[in-house]
């Protein structure tokens, strides 16, 4: 099988491109997982690895072992994530949301306006609809496809024979964030208003059900199986409702949008009491200028209470991240059993990436202020050290990265960091400060010679959410850090000959520095300073 392997990357590897030690080994390890009729795979796979040209080339290997294996798809977290795939693989074929397809009539699918062109017969949307046209193509593509997780999770016709899921430590946060049933006083308001323009007198009666499951939720943590119970009449109504919404849909965008809001709500409420766990039931007084109300939300504490909105959607899941950290933390979260897994090494050499860890600061919330003013001192001598090089300094907090500015003897050479507009701006000019710069940014070259980790990025224990969790599950609770951690190290070397130093003072990262939270990369990486 071995031999069959190394032909088939070789056909299927983008001309002109030779795989890498570590693409060849992971890709063994996939299909390995695959004849083995594991369900998953599970990668963690470094910066500088070439993800990328893995999840291209993994589909077409699999789809020549068995040809039952008909559709793919790469999954991406972000629109940019998915735009650097297509700019790269042009022959991908790609679908996003509605609203980035405008048609030759000015406007996008579902609108107002959309609905007044299509009862007018300007336009047919299965002929002239940019979005329906490119839908229909990827839902019945056999060529390898892409688009973001949230479509996937949330069109109910996305399947898909193999599913390579990129950045897959973001999953259990879109799973959670899809599965949170949220009942808002002003949307019902809206359409209670628009329903009687539309003489839709039906309404009232999901206004009645919703009101009376709402009373029925007396604490903040809530059984799956409780709320199971006590959604039924609300369920029983929202399905006879959908029959008769399915007809008027296509009416007009009141109707359209009504149909999506309580489809929405009925697929959340039917994984009720599906799979143990938890809910954590949030109230929100929200006041505006001219109105005020109420949001409801009812959140799943684990991805896996609502795994299912992805994995009843394929046949063999290929998860690749660079931040996984303990891989068993990773499958418990979000309910995956049975797994084959693989770490590869970087690319990268240790000298140019080091953890440099010296600790000298027990940086808590009791000790915080002498803590900011130790952290301070250290600053600056690395600021001095490093005099003609730019470097980021990652807080777990605005206030901390105020106060270490204010009180920094390089005050002016240092900009807190407060939004993507001032990174860009700063980026390679200034010292970055703050608690938002260990993700999504690329501070490569000279961008970032040194970063310095302040503090360990734990999650608020003052969240209800996050408390109830970490009660449950501790382990979660430092894998949060341990991935933020792994995240912030990954801002500045960006390729193999990049350089960068990672330093980090604060004692609680003695818990991290030999465990499985981070990564085997990570680990190797760290030099200990008395
Ligand atoms: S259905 Fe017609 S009006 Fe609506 S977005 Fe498509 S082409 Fe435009």
């Amino acid at each position: 099988m071995k031999d069959k392997i190394d032909i088939l990357i070789k056909k299927h590897f983008p001309k002109g491109k030779e795989p890498r030690k570590e693409q060849y080994e992971t890709i063994h390890k996939i299909v390995n997982a695959y004849i083995n009729n594991k369900t998953h795979f599970i990668g963690q796979l470094p910066t500088g690895v070439g993800k990328s040209y893995i999840a291209i080339v993994i589909p077409k290997i699999l789809k020549e072992i068995n040809n039952e294996l008909k559709q793919s798809v790469i999954l991406t977290k972000t629109k940019a994530l998915q735009d650097q795939y297509t700019n790269e693989f042009p022959d991908l074929v790609d679908i996003k949301g509605k609203t980035n397809y405008t048609c030759h009539l000015g406007t996008t699918y579902t609108t107002d306006v959309c609905f007044t062109n299509m009862n007018s017969n300007k336009c047919d949307k299965n002929e002239d609809c940019p979005y329906i046209k490119q839908r229909i193509h990827w839902e019945t593509s056999k060529d390898e496809r892409i688009t973001n997780m949230s479509f996937f999770i949330t069109y109910p016709k996305a399947k898909s024979d193999i599913v390579v899921i990129d950045e897959c430590h973001t999953l259990s946060g879109e799973l959670v964030n899809y599965g949170t049933l949220t009942i808002n006083e002003n949307v019902i308001n809206e359409f209670k208003e628009k329903s009687l323009d539309n003489g839709y007198m039906n309404f009232e009666t999901i206004v009645i059900a919703l009101e009376t499951f709402i009373n029925k939720l007396n604490s903040i943590i809530i059984e799956s199986k409780t709320l199971y119970e006590n959604s039924q009449d609300l369920l029983k109504i929202l399905k006879l409702r959908i029959d008769e919404l399915e007809e008027l849909k296509d009416e007009n965008g009141f109707y359209n949008r009504l149909y999506n809001w309580v489809n929405d709500m009925i697929s959340k409420i039917s994984l009720f009491g599906k799979v143990e766990g938890d809910y954590i039931l949030h109230l929100e007084e929200v006041k505006r200028d001219f109105s005020e109300y109420k949001i409801i939300s009812i959140k799943p504490i684990f991805a896996y209470q609502v795994a299912d909105f992805i994995f009843d959607k394929g046949t063999f899941f290929i998860h690749l991240s660079a931040t996984i950290g303990d891989i068993d933390v990773y499958a418990k979260e979000n309910g995956i059993k049975t797994y084959d897994s693989y770490e590869c090494d970087s690319p990268f050499p240790i000298e140019n990436r080091k953890i440099v860890y010296k600790p000298l600061i027990e940086f808590n919330y009791k000790n915080q202020e002498n803590a900011i003013n130790q952290t301070t001192k250290i600053v600056d001598k690395i600021i001095e050290k490093h005099k003609n090089e730019n470097g980021l300094i990652h807080t777990s907090s605005y206030f901390i990265a105020h106060e270490i500015k204010n009180k920094s003897k390089y005050n002016s050479k240092i900009v807190v960091a407060k939004d993507s507009e001032t990174i860009n701006k700063y980026k390679g000019k200034k010292i970055l400060i703050g608690p938002t710069l260990y993700e999504g940014h690329d501070f490569k070259d000279d961008f970032a010679r040194w970063q310095i980790l302040t503090k360990i990025p734990y999650a608020s224990l003052g969240d209800v959410y996050v408390k109830t969790k970490t009660q449950m599950y501790p382990k979660w609770y430092s894998q949060d850090a341990a991935n933020k951690i792994i995240q912030s190290y990954g801002r500045a070397v960006r390729h193999k000959n990049d350089k960068a130093i990672f330093y980090i003072f604060d004692t609680n990262f003695s818990k991290f520095k030999d465990s499985n939270y981070l990564p085997k990369y990570v680990r190797e990486a760290i030099f200990l300073m008395k």
